[in-house]
């Protein structure tokens, strides 16, 4: 998600859900979000006394190579190999989690009056102030390309430090290869194509630089298409029909979160190959302006697709163990438990009910709900594994 800078957002952007919610006729099966307060980075986690994990969790969370599409904990100004007080993803905390995989996902843009329902993308850009503020070099201050590329150079820069604990991953033998090492596979997805900046040579810049996942567009309409979140609810523009083809002949993996309905029946519609949708909630459970219909879910699913459920509050309407859990299930009856997986947004001005180092917590709930061992497996890390191991580039 992310959205800049922090508290005083989430409080605007809760309200704008709920106003959305008061309007929406159709009853929803979880409850009404409520947004607990969150820390000054908005990354808090809900004080709570540890979770259960059953002693066959905990047998069964052993063997699982644990894999999330989508955290944004690149944009942290915390140094991720240490394990951290606040925020919810770092080296430490995924090993305490058994990850195999995580999405690392950067953002590049984030205009003032972010919210779910209608965000202009010429609004003033509130992520200039602040990356001036952190210290990123001046490259980025005036170019969306320069910002993914310092942000792809973050992640490698991890990967150099971490003593081989983390791996950039750009095609199937890289993931073999952190596999064989029990290296955490770090892929790198763009949150929009706003960093192309409209240029279809751009696509092998960012390739080059290492993304391999590509997200169409963020909280606002962009040169690729419109927003879920945007003001023209349009579809795919023509130079976004450009880009899916050329992005995928590289082994690219489009993402589709955040895009409006019609951008994703336009994907899936020229798509040659499946896509993702990165971090979601599922509406038929929770019906927020955040969620796309299971209808389009479920043309998602069909087309090969792998949708990663998330733990905030608009994704799953209370950010709690067991809102998570019932959106899961609900994901696996409406999509069928090869296409669920997870997309915490972790780090992404989210507040959740778990950090990374607590998966084990979220195997035994899915477990308890009735879940089998096959399906959990699958769900926590086996479908990205099988999906990334398929759709990246072989070298
Ligand atoms: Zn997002």
């Amino acid at each position: 998600m992310m959205h800049l800078p922090g508290a005083a957002r989430v409080g605007a952007m809760s309200l704008l859900i709920a106003a959305a919610l008061a309007a929406s006729s159709s009853p929803a099966a979880a409850q009404a979000p409520q947004v607990q307060a969150p820390t000054a980075d908005g990354n808090a986690v809900i004080p709570h006394a540890p979770y259960p994990v059953s002693a066959r969790a905990k047998a069964l969370h052993a063997t699982i190579p644990v894999a999330d599409l989508h955290a944004d904990a690149l944009l942290s100004n915390r140094d991720l190999l240490q394990r951290g007080t606040h925020g919810h993803v770092d080296i430490p905390r995924l090993q305490e989690g058994g990850f195999a995989l995580q999405g690392f996902s950067v953002v590049t843009k984030s205009p003032r009056g972010t919210n779910y329902v209608q965000t202009s993308a010429d609004a003033p850009d509130d992520m200039t102030d602040r990356i001036k503020r952190d210290g990123w070099p001046p490259r980025t201050w005036n170019s969306i390309l320069q910002r993914a590329l310092y942000l792809a150079d973050r992640l490698k820069d991890l990967e150099k430090r971490s003593h081989g604990a983390v791996r950039v991953v750009r095609s199937k033998a890289d993931l073999r290869k952190a596999r064989q090492d029990r290296a955490i596979a770090g892929i790198l997805l763009s949150e929009g194509a706003h960093p192309l900046e409209g240029k279809l040579e751009n696509i092998q810049v960012m390739y080059d630089a290492g993304f391999r996942i590509l997200g169409l567009t963020h909280f606002f309409d962009n040169e690729v298409g419109g927003s879920l979140h945007g003001v023209s609810q349009s579809g795919l523009t023509p130079f976004g029909r450009q880009v899916i083809p050329q992005a995928e002949a590289k082994g690219i993996i489009i993402d589709v979160a955040h895009a409006s309905e019609a951008t994703v029946r336009d994907t899936l519609a020229i798509a040659k190959r499946p896509v993702i949708l990165s971090h979601t909630g599922v509406k038929g459970y929770c019906d927020t302006p955040r969620n796309i219909s299971d209808a389009t879910m479920k043309a998602i699913a069909d087309h090969g697709g792998l949708v990663g459920i998330g733990y905030w509050d608009a994704a799953v309407c209370k950010p709690t163990m067991k809102n998570v859990t019932e959106a899961i299930v609900y994901a696996v009856k409406l999509l069928g438990p090869e296409h669920v997986a997870l997309g915490s947004d972790f780090d992404g001005g989210t507040v959740t009910p778990f950090d990374a180092s607590e998966m084990p917590a979220l195997t035994s709930a899915l477990l308890d709900a009735g879940l089998d061992e096959k399906t959990v497996r699958l769900v926590m890390g086996e479908n990205a594994i099988r999906f990334f191991s398929t759709y990246l580039p072989d070298r």
